[in-house]
């Protein structure tokens, strides 16, 4: 097999905007009165756990009405057809990736469809409603909570993700504001490494004067034409498409 160069690829809501998942600071950031910040937090789910159980349960009920887009079934295609290695790093919290049939995949946000154990840590598939005190199979504790990172808590699978970051050769970022860290910083993490950078994104973000070259259009165009150029080209490096 022919060497093939290391990707890491990081998307955030906005490439499923197109299927319908609301993304935070568009419009319709604001769930009945609240900012979502204000709603995911663990101050939150400590004073009023109705309140956030009933917001998680509503986005994983809505899960059923979405379906992955054109974007979500290119990076799935760059997963079954890039022979180099390949990590997608997802901030969502939606299935869209995984229902696409992308494999290389980590959810460093946590997932809707899974519940957390705040008594033990065991984490476990959860696809329907989630009431507060749920007891855990596992310990028995009533303590069952969405399996999400809220802000303020540490992201799952930093190690590794650090670790794809120092090794890849390209870095690709999708549909992410870039306000929120740590993700936001992974740009400037791989670079430093001597990574090329993109961004693919409907606007320009936060972060896009970090990146060495930055696309904008709606990620259902850009990602199937970035993957259909990058695997047209397996002679050359990545690092040029
Ligand atoms: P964000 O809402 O802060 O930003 C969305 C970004 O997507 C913006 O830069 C916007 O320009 C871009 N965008 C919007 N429509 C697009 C399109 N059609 N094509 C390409 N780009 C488009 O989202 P974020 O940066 O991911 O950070 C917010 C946090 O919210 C994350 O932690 C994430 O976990 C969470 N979140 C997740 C979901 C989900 O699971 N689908 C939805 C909302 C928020």
């Amino acid at each position: 097999m022919e060497k093939r160069s290391a990707i890491v690829v990081l998307t955030g809501a906005g490439i499923s905007a197109e299927s319908g998942v609301p993304t935070f600071r568009g419009p319709g950031g604001l769930w009945e009165g609240h900012r979502v910040e204000e709603v995911c937090t663990p101050q939150a789910l400590g004073a009023d756990p109705a309140l956030v159980h009933r917001f998680y349960d509503l986005r994983r009920a809505a899960l059923l009405d979405v379906v992955p887009n054109p974007a979500h079934e290119a990076l799935a295609r760059l997963d079954r057809e890039w022979r180099g290695e390949l990590l997608i790093v997802t901030q969502n919290v939606d299935d869209l990736h995984e229902r696409a049939g992308a494999r290389r995949l980590l959810h460093m946000h946590g997932e809707l469809r899974s519940a957390l154990c705040a008594a033990c840590g065991a984490r476990m598939p959860h696809p329907g409603p989630l009431p507060p005190g749920s007891r855990c199979p596992g310990c028995g504790a009533a303590a069952l909570r969405p399996d999400i990172v809220f802000f303020g808590e540490f992201p799952y699978a930093m190690e590794r993700i650090e670790a794809a970051l120092a090794a890849c050769d390209l870095f690709v970022s999708i549909g992410t504001s870039g306000a929120v860290y740590p993700a936001a910083g992974f740009v400037a993490k791989a670079a430093a490494y001597g990574a090329r950078t993109l961004e693919l994104n409907l606007e320009p973000s936060a972060g896009s004067r970090r990146f060495d070259e930055t696309r904008l259009g709606p990620a259902s165009r850009l990602v199937p034409e970035w993957v259909e150029a990058l695997l047209q080209s397996t002679q050359s490096s990545p690092m040029s498409r």
